[in-house]
């Protein structure tokens, strides 16, 4: 096993996302000195936090929380592009387990049932091969033990990319994006965590909120690796 990593890592050199400084075989996806550098909201477990009141008026969510602050062109959002465009698998599983790392031992996790990643459609994740938001999904459940759900959220339409929207175009774009499936019944009186990657608007999680509220008595909570405040 050592001597094939050691291949792997001659011919598929191992570099920082954030810097691009060659890693040590103890680091993952980025050095130890940027990660110290990544800009923590702080948000923890906190009730009623400024996160949580994007979504006052759509859903009383449970709680929400995200682990890092984002700003174009800042290390996260190197980030958010290495998960999503350069196949960074293992980062987006590590950041996951940072996130439950953050928020273990908050009471945040507490009688949550199941993380639920905001589903890509099925031809994205065909050209993409996984989607981002179930691999932290999997980097929290190795570290919390609940489980990840995948099949009771669907995403109908392949959007185009909402980079370069408008705030109100970017909630035009994404209303009747998700529907729920037959099996999504089962989380009648559950508690589901929604995880993405990012929080921008916030138009895409409310437009998966819409999707899961008819379940009866649903409560959901949110968790994103990336928020933009502003
Ligand atoms: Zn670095």
């Amino acid at each position: 096993m050592g001597l094939l990593k050691d291949l792997r890592d001659f011919f598929f050199p191992r570099v920082c996302v954030c810097c691009g400084k060659l890693l040590s075989s103890q680091e993952e996806g980025l050095c130890v000195r940027c990660m110290a550098s990544l800009p923590r909201t702080g948000l923890l477990n906190t009730p009623e936090n400024e996160m949580e009141r994007r979504f006052w008026g759509i859903f009383p969510v449970e709680r929400a929380s995200a682990l890092y602050y984002y700003a174009r062109g800042g290390n996260v959002s190197n980030i958010l592009y290495g998960m999503k465009y350069h196949g960074r698998r293992k980062l987006c599983v590590q950041m996951g387990r940072m996130i439950a790392t953050e928020l273990m031992g908050t009471g945040f996790f507490d009688g949550i049932d199941c993380v639920m990643p905001v589903p890509l459609h099925k031809k994205r994740l065909r050209e993409r091969g996984y989607n981002q938001s179930e691999l932290l999904a999997i980097g929290i459940s190795e570290m919390t033990g609940i489980p990840v759900e995948t099949s009771s959220l669907i995403r109908k339409h392949n959007n185009t990319t909402q980079t370069h929207k408008s705030s109100f175009e970017r909630w035009e774009n994404v209303s009747g994006l998700f529907d729920i499936t037959s099996r999504a019944a089962v989380w009648s009186g559950k508690h589901i965590l929604l995880i993405d990657d990012v929080l921008t608007t916030g138009a895409t999680i409310s437009a998966c909120i819409d999707a899961l509220k008819v379940i009866p008595s649903i409560k959901i909570s949110i968790v994103t690796l990336a928020w933009s405040k502003s």
